[in-house]
């Protein structure tokens, strides 16, 4: 049966950069909008203040209302705009408290372990996660659905570290009745779980965004260029990278891939 493509979901990349990077190209945070008018950011890291007045000014709304939020892991450039986001839907009358959905292992402890020093106390009020966001507990590799979008949580491997690894939870995105989605993996070394990963979605998405360090210097815990161009070019040409430095010294339609996301680019 061929399925139906719906043009009501577009991903918009309110920033394509590392964290290392500048307002050129902001962290790389996604903003999902649908037919309704609701948006969903992936990722909401310290930049994201100024990556949804950028995209409102874009697409003329002075003030975009975000209705969900999504978080891969708990490094700023991921979370380090929620203390932003809640105080400015708080203290809004007329904002509704954004849904934020993560799995378990990262929602439970990111007010303990972030939120909480910053939004803990408002005047008398002795407040919780809750009293700024309505959470979703997810399980890991588990779908769910917000505005007819499935969202499947992928586990990657982020940092390799003796006392504990840290993971991060890419997604695919695919509309209900749709046709075929996206692979988004969100922080990942290059390691066998990434390969394996790639080569289970890359027939059956339309296109794979694909985390990738550009720097001269190696972190460790982002694949590089350099070792996604060993990919299978099956692969590879379905392949749009983000998360680069400014001015990536690599040409990657010479090498297979769709491009670099540039900083406002749109799918869908
Ligand atoms: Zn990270």
């Amino acid at each position: 049966m061929n399925k139906k493509i719906s043009k009501s979901m577009t991903i918009h990349f309110i920033g394509v950069g590392s964290a290392f990077t500048t307002s050129a190209d902001f962290h790389s945070n996604i903003l999902i909008t649908v037919k309704s008018g609701k948006k969903m950011l992936i990722d909401c890291g310290s930049d994201a203040r100024f990556t949804t007045a950028e995209w409102g000014r874009n697409h003329g709304e002075l003030n975009p209302q975000i209705d969900a939020v999504y978080i891969s892991h708990l490094h700023a450039d991921h979370i380090g705009g929620l203390e932003w986001l809640a105080f400015s839907t708080y203290f809004n009358p007329k904002a509704a408290k954004p849904h934020i959905y993560g799995v378990d292992e990262h929602l439970s402890r990111l007010w303990k372990d972030s939120l909480r020093s910053g939004l803990k106390y408002i005047g008398d009020k002795v407040t919780s996660l809750t009293d700024y966001f309505v959470p979703h507990y997810l399980k890991p590799g588990k779908s769910f659905v917000w505005e007819n979008i499935q969202f499947t949580t992928i586990k990657m491997l982020h940092v390799k570290n003796s006392e504990k690894n840290v993971y991060s939870y890419g997604l695919v995105i695919e509309e209900i009745d749709g046709g075929p989605g996206y692979l988004f993996t969100s922080d990942t070394v290059f390691d066998d779980n990434l390969l394996k990963t790639l080569k289970m979605w890359a027939p059956k998405v339309r296109f794979i965004f694909q985390d990738t360090e550009t720097t001269p210097f190696r972190t460790s815990v982002h694949a590089h260029y350099e070792d996604l161009c060993s990919l299978p070019i099956d692969i590879r040409k379905k392949m749009w990278l983000y998360h680069h430095s400014p001015n990536p010294p690599y040409h990657p339609k010479d090498d297979g891939f769709k491009g670099f996301v540039s900083k406002g680019q749109s799918f869908g």
